[in-house]
């Protein structure tokens, strides 16, 4: 406009007022562009924003209409109305271009318009002032178009804003599902592994269960509740299969002497060793460990001749030399065998049956394997009905006690009498030798052994003769590991009014085998109440010198068979138990003393008491004043 309308007379004026719109222009970019930098790198105030532009806008207005106020008398027709053209295309231009902001876009094309139509109005041509009055009536349609523009463009920001907003919070929402993803994926991963672990615990501590609960920590054997139940199912399988199983029940012979001598270590290597060697005969699982040294074997398929050529190898194979630190050990085997279903088909039964006929075989002189029979089957059919009576014995008044003196050596005087007890079984005599053993396997020992105790007590409280001679009762292992033992023997002592020096203990040379420590200390109590103690059958329990050496007792009873052997090995012996009850500081008694030969030899051997049927046999309670009256003594029938 400025050159293209160049007036000569206002040719700097106007040169002036493009430069100075040409500043503003270029400030307000210089403006713009500093916002957007600003505004792109730090969220700043909208609103001083908005102030800067519109500030911007109003000079740029005013700029216009300084050149139309500035020049109007200058300018002719033609460059009016370009100027007007110019001027309401702005303005008109704004509406939409400004809508945003209502003040903005109101205050641009009125401070376009009105200058203008105001100067339109005022001058002389009548096209000026028409172009006045248009000028204004645009003016006013600017104002309310502007109005409805601005609201319109001001929602639709708005609109816009709360969409971007919205589409933000969605974003944000998107972002934090997608963490809560990821950190549900790492939780799920971790929760895997976790289960993987546990899975892999749980299988672990199944192993460990299993091991402990079935698996014998040293030979890695199945135990015995482990074999009972893989029997049972064996035996199944050979009841359906019609074919029979064989049970071997092997028993290590000479075992305990190695353990007992070597040391426990010694004794584990051995087991080790023993263990191969009997697996070499079958599979892990048909071989269980049964007790210390007692093992079990099953073998399907096998008939009797199988099953008794396969137990002969594996006590031929036990028998070879066992090499453990340098030691050169030998064991022995004594197998029982009993078949299934032909003996029983009871797991339990038949590992009761191999067991029974594993203990004959030991007792026997024959030491090869040996097969259950309807012998043993009435045996233990007997035993079964001894024990079945000895449950009743007490309460029927089957049980008696005898008693058998113990000489003193040096003049004959009865130093103490043994109580031995006696059972008439229905008019049958059951020796203690049968009925004993049965009754500690069973527990009754317990009943009986109280029952002697008391009843020997008060016999020996109420004995007229030799009023100073002690009772000497017979008390077995299970009796004296009882806790309740020497609560027991103190209400004893104070029921029957029996002075505790008048009591003697025995207990038999095996007790100190076991439980050594539980021994000495119960003994150590005994003796603490005064009451002696005697070590029965001597020299045939496998004690070693040095377990005896610290245990408390005061009389060894050196063992018959030595007796009866006395004019052969057993004199060697004899003299040998002397040396150590010296050593032990004992007093020794010797028994199953028969012949005067005997006495003569024991009492010039040093034995201080003699205990046998030379003197007297066991008596009755009553026939004791009897015997001990000389006059009557030899008319005593003592037979009991
Ligand atoms: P023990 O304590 O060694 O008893 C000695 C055994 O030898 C007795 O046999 C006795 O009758 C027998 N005897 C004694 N002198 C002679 C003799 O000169 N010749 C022969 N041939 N035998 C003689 P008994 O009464 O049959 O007792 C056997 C075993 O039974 C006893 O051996 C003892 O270990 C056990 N016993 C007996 N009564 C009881 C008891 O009340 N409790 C316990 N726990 N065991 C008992
Ligand atoms: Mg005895
Ligand atoms: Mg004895």
């Amino acid at each position: 406009m400025v050159f293209g309308f160049s007036n000569a007379a206002i040719k700097t004026h106007q040169l002036i007022w493009w430069i100075s719109i040409c500043s503003i222009l270029l400030l307000r970019l210089i403006d713009l562009l500093e916002w957007k930098l600003r505004s792109s790198k730090f969220s700043s105030s909208g609103l001083f924003g908005v102030q800067r532009y519109a500030a911007g806008c109003i000079t740029t207005g005013i700029a216009w209409s300084c050149y139309v106020l500035i020049f109007y008398n200058q300018l002719h027709s033609v460059e009016l109305f370009f100027k007007v053209l110019i001027i309401s295309t702005l303005a008109g231009g704004s509406a939409s271009f400004l809508a945003a902001n209502r003040f903005i876009a109101i205050s641009y094309s009125m401070i376009l318009l009105i200058p203008i139509s105001v100067l339109g109005l005022f001058a002389e041509q009548g096209h000026r002032q028409l172009l006045g009055v248009l000028g204004l009536a645009y003016a006013l349609a600017m104002v309310s178009i502007c109005v409805k523009t601005s609201r319109f463009t001001s929602n639709a920001i708005y609109q816009k804003n709360l969409n971007a907003h919205l589409i933000k919070e969605m974003e944000n929402e998107k972002n934090h599902v997608a963490l809560t993803n990821q950190e549900l994926e790492v939780s799920s991963n971790e929760l895997n592994q976790v289960n993987i672990n546990l899975e892999d615990e749980v299988k672990r501590r199944t192993d460990e269960i299993f091991q402990l609960s079935n698996l014998d920590p040293l030979t890695q054997l199945i135990n015995r509740k482990a074999f009972t139940v893989s029997l049972e199912t064996l035996i199944e399988h050979s009841i359906i299969k019609d074919s029979p199983l064989a049970l071997l029940f092997i028993d290590l012979n000479g075992f305990k002497k190695i353990n007992d001598t070597m040391g426990h270590k010694v004794g584990d290597s051995v087991l080790i060793q023993v263990t191969r060697r009997i697996l070499a005969f079958s599979d892990n699982d048909r071989v269980g460990r049964w007790n210390g040294d007692e093992f079990l074997m099953a073998l399907p398929y096998s008939d009797n001749d199988t099953a008794i050529s396969i137990a002969k190898a594996i006590a031929t194979s036990i028998t070879q030399p066992i090499y453990v630190h340098g030691n050169e050990l030998y064991l022995s085997a004594s197998i029982g065998i009993a078949m299934a279903p032909a003996h029983s088909s009871s797991a339990t039964e038949l590992i009761q049956l191999a067991d029974l006929t594993m203990c004959e075989q030991k007792k026997s002189d024959n030491k090869l394997p040996r097969l259950f029979s309807n012998d043993l089957k009435e045996k233990i059919t007997a035993a079964q009905m001894i024990l079945e009576g000895l449950q009743h014995a007490i309460q029927r008044r089957q049980l008696f006690l005898c008693y058998q003196p113990i000489q003193s050596a040096k003049d004959n005087v009865s130093f103490a009498f043994e109580a031995l007890l006696r059972w008439d079984f229905d008019g049958k005599f059951i020796g203690p030798d049968v009925f004993i053993p049965l009754a500690e396997k069973s527990g009754l020992i317990k009943e009986i052994g109280a029952w002697v105790l008391n009843r020997a007590c008060m016999d020996a409280n109420h004995w007229q003769f030799g009023r100073q001679a002690a009772v000497s009762v017979n008390v077995s292992v299970i009796q004296l590991m009882d806790d309740g033992f020497i609560r027991f023997l103190d209400n004893c002592l104070r029921s029957s009014g029996l002075a505790p020096h008048r009591l003697h203990l025995e207990v038999t040379e095996s007790t100190f085998v076991e439980n050594k420590e539980k021994v000495r200390q119960q003994l150590e109590q005994i003796q603490a109440r005064n009451i002696d103690v005697s070590i029965d059958d001597f020299g045939t329990g496998y004690s070693s010198l040095s377990q005896l050496q610290s245990l408390p007792v005061n009389y060894i009873k050196i063992d018959k068979s030595f007796v009866d052997n006395i004019e052969g090995k057993g004199e060697a012996i004899i003299r040998a138990t002397l040396f150590i009850a010296r050593e032990l500081n004992c007093q020794t008694i010797a028994e199953g003393v028969e012949t005067k030969e005997q006495v003569t030899a024991l009492s010039a051997m040093g034995v201080d008491y003699l205990q046998g049927y030379y003197f007297a046999k066991p008596m009755k309670n009553e026939d004791l004043v009897v015997w001990q009256n000389p006059i009557t003594k030899v008319f005593s029938k003592t037979d009991c």
